[in-house]
């Protein structure tokens, strides 16, 4: 769960991004910050960022109470601004908390595969899956449509005061579920050294 201020002239730089794996000991979530320790574990695979100079100003605030479709909060974002924008591709990004319930979510073993993983089902077995329950704070980035770079669409992270963090995949209690969020659209949009051979599986 990516979450830097770089340093500027009058702040100094802050790394309060947190890291989740599974304990090998019990299968379950272990979530640490991201501190000195594990500087070496650096940066690997994949991610999603959004980046801004973090000043004041305007931003999209969204309220949800009870999920009444089958999809989860940020694809109903993503889907109406594609429905709204066309093929005009927009990207956001921000922060939400799922303030109520619980949700469903993975994280990844301590370990990488050692193995290529080469279907959906290999890397659902892979991961381990978990019910997570709020708050959540959660880190979204999502873009409307791909306009042909090979995008995950939506990619969201969260961490916790409660030693629970991982990967967003959808709410699992509708009737209680609460969210509250705050969002800024993005000017550009950078993809950094994409894979030569794809594949569409994972992206969800
Ligand atoms: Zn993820």
């Amino acid at each position: 769960m990516p979450i830097v201020q770089t340093e500027s002239e009058h702040k100094s730089p802050v790394n309060g991004s947190y890291f989740a794996r599974v304990n090998p000991a019990d299968g379950g979530c272990l979530l640490e910050k991201y501190s000195e320790k594990y500087r070496d574990f650096g940066f690997a695979l994949l991610a999603n960022l959004f980046a801004s100079e973090g000043q004041h100003g305007k931003v999209i605030e969204v309220k949800a109470k009870r999920r009444t479709g089958k999809l989860n909060f940020v694809t109903c974002m993503r889907q109406t601004l594609e429905k709204h924008y066309g093929d005009k591709a927009v990207g956001m990004g921000g922060t939400f908390i799922i303030q109520k319930g619980k949700v469903k979510t993975h994280v990844m073993p301590a370990e990488f595969s050692s193995c290529p993983l080469n279907s959906e089902e290999e890397v659902n077995k892979w991961l381990n899956f978990y019910e997570m329950k709020a708050p959540l704070i959660c880190l979204p980035v999502f873009v409307s449509k791909d306009p042909g770079f090979d995008l995950r669409l939506e990619h969201t992270h969260f961490f916790s005061h409660h030693g629970e963090g991982g990967h967003y995949h959808y709410d699992t209690t509708p009737d209680i579920v609460e969210y509250l969020g705050y969002f800024s659209p993005a000017e550009l949009l950078y993809r950094i050294d994409p894979p030569e051979e794809t594949h569409s599986y994972g992206r969800d």
